[in-house]
């Protein structure tokens, strides 16, 4: 049988905009408040903070950017800084490890997964979770946010392209660990009922 953590873990993907950081810090509250001993962490913070120190970026829209095989490297390190911090931050109790990441990432020389075998194992996810939302309001989304860099991802077709590629690659990484794949869709202005969604998910895996 496929491996499985002490604590439930949950995978969150979707195209860079849809809106898996902003669902998740409202998916944090509400765990919060119902007491759940949860953490969340954004698997790009870490891959971010080894490549700054590197030198190899400013920002984390660069990382896509970099040579594959620096990627892969870089890839590789955050996976298991991730898994360290979560037994670390849930202190050995039973709880909730949510991911925020990538199923599929558009970079330079191709579509490449977020999620190959030696790193969807180092999870061992109960659940891969693909945020959607209808390619319009993403492309507004990443044009609305002045935070970010995504101008290389920002147009309808290239979304559309992205978004198939993320669903067959979060199943492809499914099928590894024998995790389902759910589908929660952000709807415009109602990030809140996409927490609630996820929050449906982690009580019926409970
Ligand atoms: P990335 O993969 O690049 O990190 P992301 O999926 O985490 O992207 P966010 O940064 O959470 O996306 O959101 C992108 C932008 O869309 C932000 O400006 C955010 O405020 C906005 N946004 C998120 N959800 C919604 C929503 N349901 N309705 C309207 N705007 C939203
Ligand atoms: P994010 O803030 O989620 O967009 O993450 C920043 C960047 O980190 C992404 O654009 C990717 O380049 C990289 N990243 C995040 N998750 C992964 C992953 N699982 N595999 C490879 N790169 C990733
Ligand atoms: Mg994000």
């Amino acid at each position: 049988m496929p491996k499985r953590n002490p604590f439930l873990t949950i995978i969150v993907t979707g195209v860079p905009g849809v809106g898996k950081t902003t669902v998740l810090k409202l998916t944090s509250k509400m765990l919060a408040e119902k007491g759940v001993n949860h953490v969340i962490l954004n698997y790009g913070d870490y891959m971010l903070e080894t490549a700054k120190r590197r030198g190899l970026v400013r920002n984390r829209d660069e990382l896509r950017h970099l040579p594959l095989r620096t990627q892969l490297e870089l890839q590789e390190e955050a996976a298991r800084s991730l898994v360290e911090a979560a037994g670390e931050k849930l202190g050995g109790k039973p709880g909730v490890l949510i991911v925020d990441t990538h199923a599929a990432i558009r970079t330079d020389t191709g579509y490449w997964p977020g999620l190959p075998e030696h790193i969807i194992k180092c999870f061992n996810p109960d659940s891969i979770v693909v945020i959607e939302a209808k390619p319009e309001e993403i492309l507004s989304r990443q044009l609305r946010d002045p935070t970010r860099y995504r101008k290389d991802l920002a147009n309808i077709e290239e979304i559309e392209k992205l978004m198939a590629m993320a669903r067959t690659a979060a199943m492809a990484s499914a099928v590894l660990t024998a995790s389902s794949v759910y589908i929660v869709y952000n709807r415009e202005g109602q990030p809140e009922k996409a927490a609630e969604e996820i929050i449906k998910l982690i009580e019926k895996l409970s």
